[in-house]
């Protein structure tokens, strides 16, 4: 219950700009990343008019023009449960070295530990529930702590904020730099959580589904191969418990009545970046590094590998 009462203290107090700054004091120094970085001049080859960013505000599209080493990294994943945000945004984590910080996984965690939020946690996750904001944010203001004083800066948010009282405290205390909107048909959403398979010992994403859409009534069609996980890892998977139909029809539904609200906040805020996948990783990669602009980065990785 102590957590609780801190918990709703933060979260009462954050609705107010000065006092919300001072108990978020810490995730303002530690969410600035780059901030002393200078601006360059980019021989960007980013399109801005790709039609995939006409409603970003200018500053944005700026970030996505600059070097990776001088932007600033404070990105927030959006997008339906089973569209690939873990994955995408652990890629891009490991590509820029940023952390990548999912609140599901914070949850589950949470879960794990049996520590005392554990069953309660448990029944609202198995139920496809959202946690409480009190919660989540405690959650999430210690992992921000604990990478801080690992000397982390900038996050890639996944799965966060998942309500608009949860993005309206989120940009209370910092400024989010880009919000990457991920989109998949409908079809999609439900086969690809329920072929949703994940390694227990490195945590890795992978995908036992083939999703084969054929073209109809004018759409068209749409293939997505299965992910399959290495061989380290090939005996280790296990199923997410809140991945069977029901409770994916149930999350899919709040994400429509408590998600797509947030959606609507980041794109009068002009920081929404609205990405249509259009199919597997293998072809959505790299078209998302198109549109973030971030297609040499990969290069020189690989370059370096
Ligand atoms: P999804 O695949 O539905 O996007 P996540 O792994 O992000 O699932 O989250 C799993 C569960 O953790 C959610 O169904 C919800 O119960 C809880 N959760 C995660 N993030 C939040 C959040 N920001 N606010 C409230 N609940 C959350």
């Amino acid at each position: 219950m102590a957590v609780l009462s801190r918990c709703s203290r933060a979260v009462t107090a954050a609705t107010t700009p000065n006092a919300a700054a001072a108990k978020f004091s810490y995730l303002i120094r530690a969410l600035s990343p780059f901030s002393s970085s200078s601006s360059s001049s980019s021989s960007s080859t980013f399109d801005a008019d790709n039609g995939l960013n006409s409603r970003i505000k200018p500053a944005v599209l700026g970030t996505l023009k600059r070097e990776p080493k001088d932007r600033n990294v404070q990105w927030v994943f959006l997008g339906c449960p089973g569209v690939g945000k873990g994955t995408y945004a652990s890629r891009l984590s490991d590509l820029l070295g940023i952390p990548h910080i999912a609140t599901g996984d914070l949850v589950r965690d949470e879960l794990a530990s049996s520590g005392p939020l554990s069953s309660q946690l448990k029944e609202i996750v198995n139920q496809g529930k959202l946690v409480s904001d009190e919660i989540i944010i405690d959650l999430l203001s210690k992992r921000l702590e604990a990478g801080e004083a690992k000397g982390e800066s900038g996050f890639i948010l996944d799965g966060f904020p998942r309500t608009v009282r949860q993005a309206e405290i989120l940009e209370g205390v910092t400024d989010i730099d880009l919000v990457i909107n991920l989109k998949l048909r409908e079809e999609a959403l439900l086969a690809k959580c329920l072929g949703r398979r994940i390694c227990s010992e490195c945590g890795g994403n992978y995908n036992v589904a083939c999703i084969d859409i054929k073209a109809e009534n004018g759409k068209p069609g749409m293939y997505m191969a299965p992910l399959p996980p290495p061989p380290q890892c090939a005996s280790k998977l296990i199923t997410r418990a809140d991945d069977t139909e029901e409770v994916v029809k149930q999350r899919l539904r709040i994400y429509q009545a408590m998600t797509l609200p947030v959606e609507d906040y980041y794109r009068s805020l002009g920081k929404l970046l609205e990405f249509d996948l259009p199919g597997g990783v293998r072809e959505s990669w790299p078209k998302l590094l198109h549109a973030l602009n971030l297609e040499d980065e990969e290069d020189k990785q690989s370059a370096a590998a």
